[in-house]
């Protein structure tokens, strides 16, 4: 059975404080596919941070489920859900939340660290994500050493370590210079489109949401909008293309099925070469074994002879 990377249905979230209920999220049902890059918008209080935080199980509903291929992240235990979060999912904040007086390095590979990975190893894909995202000259030096730009380039490579299947952002590009911010989106883009993790970034800035394939509204916890861009190009190309393949496999069918009728034809062409092969070549005119009689005596005269043995008359 088909099952989305990541199911909401009917989330509902309601904050008590005190006997005074505030509802953060109200009825949210929506499917997350692989290799998809969302962006949430919306107003201030709509809602966004508190859906984010949920998909990443760092807050838990009030109602509603969150399936993750297929299984229910709020029927895990807490241990289950700190795994979860550590080996699936990768978080890029505003503030980075970075180790100000640590190496870019340790910054990146502390949570290999917590996956239990052995130290060459985290260190080695540290560095070797520290390339992909264009610092590899940097790492010995410190967050503080580091453009604003920089720092949210150390988080997104922290957020790639354990090769997550979603990347979660609150703001990514929130305390950037524009210039800064479109860099850090191309730079996400890229990772999306040649790793295949799923980005869902919650935003303000239309520049961002542009960028994504698909943008959901949220107006006071309900979904108001969503709006697809490259994804329904995106959609018809796969469709097109499983089409072509629908089509090349009919015909490769198609195909064989027709090679096993000429093999059969061929079977029955070949049966009578099969029988007269070259060493049993049989003469095309078969000699004539004539037998002839004197007309005189009527003894039977030797083939080669030209006269009869019993009374000597020439046979003609
Ligand atoms: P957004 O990210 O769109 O600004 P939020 O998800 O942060 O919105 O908040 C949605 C609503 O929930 C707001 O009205 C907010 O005040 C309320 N809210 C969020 N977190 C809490 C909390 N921890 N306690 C009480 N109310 C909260």
């Amino acid at each position: 059975m088909y099952e989305p990377l990541i199911a909401v249905e009917n989330l509902t979230k309601v904050y008590r404080i005190g006997s005074v209920d505030f509802p953060a999220l109200d009825d949210v049902s929506l499917e997350i596919e692989s290799g998809e890059f969302i962006s949430i918008v919306g107003p201030s209080g709509s809602g966004k941070s508190t859906l984010l935080n949920i998909i990443g199980a760092l807050d838990r509903p009030t109602y509603g489920r969150v399936l993750v291929e297929g299984s229910d992240l709020f029927e895990r235990d807490e241990n289950q859900l700190a795994e979860f979060r550590n080996t699936k999912l990768g978080f890029i904040f505003q503030a980075h939340n970075l180790l100000m007086r640590t190496s870019v390095l340790a910054n990146v590979a502390l949570p290999g660290m917590i996956a239990g990975d052995s130290r060459t190893e985290r260190m080695e894909r540290a560095r070797e994500i520290l390339e992909v995202v264009g610092l590899g000259d940097k790492i010995t030096r410190k967050p503080t050493e580091l453009s604003g730009g920089e720092q949210q380039r150390v988080a997104i490579a922290r957020a790639l370590i354990n090769d997550p299947l979603i990347i979660l952002g609150d703001e990514p590009t929130g305390n950037l210079d524009s210039k800064t911010g479109a860099e850090i989106v191309a730079l996400m883009k890229e990772i999306n489109s040649q790793q295949g993790t799923v980005f869902i970034l919650v935003t303000h800035n239309p520049e961002v949401a542009n960028e994504t394939n698909r943008v959901i509204h949220l107006r006071d916890g309900r979904i108001s909008e969503e709006v697809y861009t490259r994804l329904v190009e995106q959609a018809e190309v796969r469709e097109e293309l499983r089409e072509e393949i629908a089509a090349y496999e009919e015909s490769k069918t198609a195909m064989a099925e027709l090679n096993g009728q000429r093999a059969l034809v061929f079977e029955d062409m070949r049966e009578p070469a099969t029988v007269a092969d070259s060493t049993s070549v049989m003469p095309a005119v078969p000699t004539m074994k004539t037998t002839k009689f004197c007309r005189e005596c009527g003894v039977q005269i030797l083939r080669d002879s030209m006269y009869c043995e019993e009374c000597g008359k020439k046979v003609a």
